[in-house]
Parts: C-alpha cells; structure tokens; sequence
C-alpha cells in the first residue's frame, strides 16, 4: 500500500480538529448556526497553517447530505464529505489559482456557475494562491462577486493578501491565520507518532516543531522524512543527522563560551557546529532561536509559557542566562539577524560570522571601561577581570556608524560628541565615591608625544581592547 503522508492522513475533518485556529473555527460555527455565511471569504495566512482545510471543513458543513441546512458537524462519510475531502467533489471545485491565473479561466468559471450544484446545496469555489490571478482575471472575477448567484460560495486562500486587489478583499470576508504555537505542533507530533506506533525519543519532539516555524504541515512533512530513514527510535540526533538541525548540545557550548568571553573556544565551538555541515545562515537561525530563549527566561523567568522547552533544557537556560543581561541578548538578537542578511550574499560568510561572535565574546570589554581606565592608570595590576554581563550595551549600534564612545584618560583621549568620560567615572557618568568632592581638574597640557612613546601607548593590549570595543578612533594623545 503506498505511503499517505501525514499531512493528509491526519488532517482536521471537523472545526472541532482545527489546531491552532480556534477563533476562525468558532466564527466560521457561529456563522453557520446562525445563517450568516458570506458569499466570499479571504483565508490569508503563511503556508502549512490550516487554510485549505479549513476550507474543506466549510465546504463539507455547508453541503454535508446526511443534513437538511448547513451543520458545524459535517458527518465526513456521505458521498460529498468523502469527495471533498479528496478534493474532487463536483460541487466544489478548487483551483490552483498559480496554474489557472488567466482571465479565460475565471470567464470558465463564472459560466458554470451560474448552472445549479449537482447533489449539494451550494457550488463552492475554493481558489488556492488566489493572489496569482492576473489583474484582468481579478476583474473578471470581480463581476461575479459583485452580484453571486445564491447558490455560490467562494473561499479565497492565499500567503500573500496584499497581492490581492482591494477590490475583491471589500468583497469578502477575511480572516487571518496564525502561525501555530510550537508546542501545539508538539501535541500534534506525539499523538500522530503515538498513532503511527512509532518509537521515538522524548527529546525529539521539541526541536522538531520549532523547526516547522508554525506550520503544522513543514513539521508533519519533516517527520514524514526522518519516518522514511527507516531508523527507530527516532531521535534528536537523527534529527541532525538527517535534516541539519543543529545538535542543541554545541549551540548550548558556544553561547557559554561567549557568556565566558573565551575567544579560543568561542571559535572551537563554532568550528564544532559548521563541521557537521551546518550552513552559516543555519547557525546563526539557531543562535537566535537559543538567544530568545535566554532573553525571555532572563525578563520573564525560566517558568515562563513563552518558553517551548522541557524541565532540563529550562534549568540548562536559567542557568546559561545568568551569563547574560538582557541588554545584551537583545543587542545580540538583533545583530545576529542583521549579519543573517549580510552572509547569504557574502563570499566569506563564515569569516563574518566568525568576527561577530568573537564581537559577542568580548563584548564585555566594551563596557568594561572602568577596569580598562583604571589599569590604563596604572590603579590595577590585575588582569581585566571576566565579568559575565555587559551592564549596558545599547541594544542597536550600527557596525557602519563606529559607536561613539570615547575615554579620556591621562594617557589617552578618543573623540566623543556627546559627553566625554572623565578619569575614575564609572561608566554612566556618574563619579565614583573618592571623587564625590568635585576636585579640581589637573590641568592637561598637549605635549609633544615621541613616536616611540605613541606606538608604545597604541600597542598597550588594554588601549587596543578599548579602541576594539568601542569602535573608537584616536583622535590625539595627551598627556599629564
Ligand atoms: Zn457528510
């Protein structure tokens, strides 16, 4: 017997089935009960949301034969359920409106339905990816929504509803399709594989319907293919092996190692992940993913609904987030987003990648600037100390504008138009507490500085690290 796949073995036969779009099924019921159906609805949504199903349900409540009226409780087993759940009922036609987008086709169209339905009560229109019509089949069809016979209905679907011209959306009554919930998608993929009699790991499901990005179809038709490996019990790991997505273990390795401010091992971890045939823009899907995850336990606490993740992923997050503020996160999130556009039309994506993430590793040192003065001064022998969290890094500074920030120490001053550091100040401008007596300001002479001396203050490792993490220019050395 050939293979169904799941998508269509298991597609919602009744309102009462539909996952994810529990307001649309309740109005569409209400408007049956109470007489109310219109003559054209517009389903938009992204693909794999339910809107061809939800079509069939409508189809299938308003022409169901064991019923005298339309019914919310289609009995899905008389001859027009039957045929319309196969898509080939006489009385309701779909078309591919990507295929039959001419105005030819809608002329055909508007001279059938003009005849009465077969065995139904209605002839029911569903036009799939309507918003591929061609502006004169847009018109043509416009003439039949104007003034429909009473006998037909139409249900417009499509990714794209502002493709479609206002004139036909005035017409019909719309309804928008959300994106479904991950963990939705997690019920729907353990009860088919508990159906299915399928063994499979626990820690499976999760990854799985996060990465059908919302669309209950893109998960059923990934588990359609880790199905076809042939390998039981199903597992994360063959989740990776087979369909790329990243071992959640080395995503988890490397944001430590940036939380750590480890260069070296920020750059191992990274190597780990694309050695398995990670693509960059993969990765950087991934990190993310990962990062909203820490963003969302960080502000609304590792408990949160918001999360899609088992107990042991949460404490691995809350734990994990601790290396983090969520300042931080969210200047990360966003950066990351942007560098996903750059590397798909880049020649050397990985090297992109990897100067970000480095970025990331030693953001610290950006804010850091009160350890870096106070060693630039020669107050603190010490090492600059790793500190877990940036306390304040403003969430967008654009790689092209080099943010402008700038110390000035005894040794060192870098150009800064808005406010300009004074020595010992913390690092929003308030002064620390030896200096709550305003003090009079050791005057600062130009003098003239050797060239010796400047490359000495240019090669100063802490200099460097300053001037690398503020995107800042010297702009003149002075000193005391
Ligand atoms: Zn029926």
């Amino acid at each position: 017997m050939a293979y169904t796949v799941l998508a269509r073995k298991y597609r919602s036969q009744t309102f009462d089935d539909v996952i994810g779009q529990d307001p649309i099924a309740q109005t569409l019921k209400n408007a049956i009960k109470t007489g109310r159906v219109a003559h054209a609805y517009l389903f938009a949504g992204t693909r794999g949301v339910g809107k061809t199903t939800m079509a069939r349900i409508l189809a299938k409540s308003l022409n169901c034969l064991t019923v005298d009226a339309p019914t919310t409780q289609p009995c899905c087993k008389c001859d027009s359920c039957v045929a319309v759940n196969l898509g080939e009922d006489i009385d309701v036609i779909e078309i591919d409106g990507a295929t039959n987008n001419g105005v030819e086709q809608v002329r055909e169209l508007r001279q059938n339905a003009i005849y009465r339905p077969a065995r139904c009560r209605f002839k029911i229109y569903i036009i799939d990816e309507v918003h591929m019509l061609t502006v004169p089949a847009f018109n043509a069809l416009l003439k039949i929504l104007e003034e429909p016979p009473s006998h037909v209905k139409f249900i417009f679907a499509t990714t794209e509803p502002n493709k479609v011209i206002p004139t036909i959306q005035s017409r019909c009554q719309r309804f928008d399709f959300s994106n479904i919930n991950a963990s939705l998608i997690a019920g729907q993929l353990k009860s088919i594989l508990e159906q299915e009699k399928i063994k499979y790991e626990d820690d499976l499901i999760l990854p799985l319907a996060k990465m059908a990005n919302g669309s209950m179809r893109d998960g059923l038709s990934l588990l359609d293919r880790l199905i076809s490996t042939g390998v039981e019990p199903l597992s994360s790991q063959l989740l990776e092996e087979y369909l790329g997505c990243p071992n959640s273990e080395k995503i988890y390795n490397l944001i430590a190692k940036i939380g750590d401010s480890d260069a070296a091992g920020t750059l191992a971890a990274t190597e780990n992940l694309i050695s398995t045939g990670l693509s960059e823009v993969q990765l950087v899907d991934a990190l993310i993913d990962y990062m909203r995850d820490l963003m969302v336990a960080k502000s609304a606490g590792a408990d949160s609904e918001l999360l899609i993740l088992t107990a042991e992923q949460r404490e691995r997050t809350s734990q994990l987030s601790e290396k983090f503020d969520t300042a931080a996160l969210v200047y990360s999130i966003t950066t990351l987003e942007k560098l996903r556009w750059s590397i798909k039309n880049s020649d050397t994506p990985r090297a992109l990648l990897e100067a970000l993430l480095l970025r990331f590793a030693l953001s610290e040192h950006f804010l850091n600037v009160d350890e870096l003065l106070s060693q630039l001064q020669g107050n603190s022998p010490a090492p600059i100390k790793k500190k877990p969290a940036p306390e304040s890094v403003s969430p967008e500074p654009s790689r092209s504008e080099p943010r402008a920030s700038s110390i000035s120490t005894g040794r060192l001053s870098a150009e800064h138009p808005a406010s300009s550091i004074e020595p010992r100040a913390t690092s929003d401008g308030r002064k620390v507490a030896s200096d709550e007596q305003p003090q009079p300001k050791p005057p600062i002479k130009e003098v003239k500085t050797s060239s010796r001396r400047k490359n000495q203050i240019l090669n100063d490792p802490a200099v460097k690290t300053v001037i690398l993490g503020l995107d800042a220019t010297i702009t003149g050395i002075e000193e005391n």
